[in-house]
Formats: structure tokens, sequence, C-alpha cells
């Protein structure tokens, strides 16, 4: 089918253009909605949800991501704590500080800024955040979970995009859905949820990496295309059926004199071209970064109301 066959076939084309899928908008619904949520639950004589986040060192993306999430706390009414550390903090001192917040009754949710230094284990450190409190949803019990289809955090943008897709109320099931990138945050938990038995989901996935060969063939028989493979504008218009509904994980900042800033954002999907052939798109920015606060978030609340552990 040509695309202006498609786009004649199918109502839900503003033509020319397909449908933006609004991150940003999702993202302040939801963070709407859970303020109204903590208001309630103030007024019942409730705790207020606490998130606490552990930054190592002073790496500057690191902080603005931190920084991102405690004043997203303050909006929704949640109460936050920033622990910061020195990049040359021993592995024994932080895995200590993780075991103070696990013990801590008041704290809900607990998140460690990543990357770390080198010197420190990820995986001890991660292993060591008590699963009833691990919002990012990167411990082996709540990827476990995920996996058996149990109630579980699930790690924030694959859950944010889970959010998207079904407040577009997109179609997943018996469709062809291929993620690219086997990430441990993004891609392997992405093609988990999107072939689970539930909605989103029920879709038939193809999980590619690497070491894929010939990816842009498998990339055209996408239905629904998730791409997080961290290089810009990799996916062009033609690795992309036409109505195919494409979300764009990678965010990329390139120098753009024309701004004020000096440089712009830009995802792993060359945006310009494919957005015309999508049924839907997700933009960047504005897109699945948003929806990634918003879902943490979330997980926050969803523990300190005991809903997923019990
Ligand atoms: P990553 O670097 O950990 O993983 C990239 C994946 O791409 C790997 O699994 C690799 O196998 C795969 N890959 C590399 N080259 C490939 C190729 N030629 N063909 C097929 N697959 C290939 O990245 P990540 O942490 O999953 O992040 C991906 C992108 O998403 C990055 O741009 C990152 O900045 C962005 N990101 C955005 C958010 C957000 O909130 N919007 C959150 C996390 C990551």
């Amino acid at each position: 089918m040509s695309i202006e066959e498609y786009r004649l076939k199918n109502k839900r084309i503003r033509d020319p253009m397909s449908i933006l899928i609004d991150g940003k908008k999702t993202a302040q619904d939801i963070k709407n909605e859970i303020a109204a949520r903590v208001a309630e639950i103030k007024q019942a004589g409730g705790k207020q949800p606490h998130l606490a986040a552990i930054l190592v060192g002073e790496d500057g993306a690191s902080q603005t991501y931190v920084g991102a999430k405690v004043k997203a706390c303050e909006e929704v009414g949640f109460t936050s704590t920033l622990v910061r550390l020195a990049a040359e903090v021993s592995e024994e001192e932080l895995l200590q500080t993780v075991e103070d917040i696990n013990q801590n009754l008041d704290i809900d949710g607990l998140i460690v800024q990543l990357p770390l230094p080198a010197h420190i284990s990820v995986d001890k450190v991660t292993n060591r955040i008590r699963p009833e409190k691990d919002v990012d949803g990167f411990t082996p019990a709540n990827v476990g979970r995920l996996t058996l289809n149990w109630p579980a955090y699930v790690s924030a943008t694959p859950y944010g995009i889970v959010e998207l897709l079904k407040r577009y109320q997109i179609e997943t099931s018996g469709k062809h859905c291929v993620v690219i990138g086997r990430s441990h945050i993004v891609g392997s938990p992405m093609s988990i949820l999107m072939a689970r038995n539930g909605y989103p989901g029920n879709a038939t996935v193809t999980l590619t990496h690497s070491k894929t060969k010939d990816l842009a063939t498998i990339c055209r028989m996408a239905d629904v295309l998730i791409v997080a493979i961290g290089k810009p504008e990799f996916v062009t218009a033609d690795m992309v059926k036409p109505g195919a509904v494409v979300i764009d994980v990678g965010i990329h900042r390139i120098v753009d004199e024309t701004k004020k800033t000096g440089f712009r954002l830009i995802g792993d999907v060359k945006y310009d071209e494919v957005a015309p052939i999508a049924s839907a798109i997700t933009p960047v920015p504005g897109g699945v970064g948003p929806m990634t606060i918003a879902a943490l978030l979330y997980n926050t609340l969803q523990s300190a109301e005991k809903k997923v552990f019990g």
C-alpha cells in the first residue's frame, strides 16, 4: 500500500502529518493525577510519599536528571531526600547508605542514579536495594516479577512508553513489535511488556541488537517500532513501514548555533522524514523523556500505597 493509500484508508491520520504522541502533555496529566491522589492521602491523615535518590560524584548529566526528579517530587507533593556522595566513596559506604534507606520506614522509594564510578559494582548496589523500594524496577526481584507478569515496579522508561500506548489507545494485540536495543533499562523490559498477555501487549515481538543482521528489513516489518539504540537519527524513512507507530527513546544533544542555548535535542529516529509516513510518532524532545519521570513518580506512589508488594 502506498503512503497516500494508507492515509486515505486510515481516518486517524491528520493529513499530511501523523498523530503526534505528546509525552509532555501526557506526563503533566499523570503528574496532576498523582498530585490529586497525594492531596487525598494527606487529607485522610496519611503520610506523604517519600522518594530518596543517591547521587555519586559530580557528573553533569546525572546532576540534571536527579535535579529534575527532585523538582518533580515537589510538584506532586512528595517528600524527597537527595543523598550526595563523593565520587571516591567506597563501595561499602554506598552499600551502607542503601541499607540505611532500606531500613528507613518513612522512605517509600529509592533510586541510585547511574552511572556509578568504575570502582563500584552496579549489580551489587542494585541488588542491595529492597525490592519493595526499588521504584526504578532494576532489581532482579522486580525484573523477575515483570517477566512472570506479576505486579512489579517496571523500569520507568518502558513503563512511560506503555502508558503512552495506553492513553493514545494504540492497538498492540497481534501486531508485530520490533524493539531496537536490548539494554536492561529500556529494550529488554520493553520487549517483555509488549509480548506479555495484557494491554498494551499481546504483540509478536522481535528484539534486535548490535549483532542483528539486516536490521532495516526487520524494522520494515514492524507495526510498532520502538527505538532505543542510542545513535542519533539512526532510523530513516526507508526502515519504516507506512502506517507504523514509532516510539523514539533516544536523546542526543547536538550543536545548533541558531538556538540560544547553542544546542538542540534529537532522537534515534530521523523525525522529519519518518513522521509523514508513520501513523503515530513520539517527538524528541517532548515524547518519551518527560514520561520517564512521571512513571518514576507513579511507582513511588504505588509503593507508598503498598500496591505492588502488598
Ligand atoms: P544502550 O547504549 O545501553 O543500548 C543500546 C542498544 O542498542 C544495545 O542493546 C545494542 O545492542 C543496540 N545496538 C547498538 N548498535 C546496534 C545496531 N547497529 N543494530 C541494532 N542494535 C544495536 O542504550 P539505552 O540505555 O537503552 O538508551 C538508548 C537511548 O535512549 C540513548 O540515546 C539514551 O540516551 C536514551 N534514553 C532515553 C531515556 C528517556 O527517558 N527518554 C531513558 C533511557 C535512555
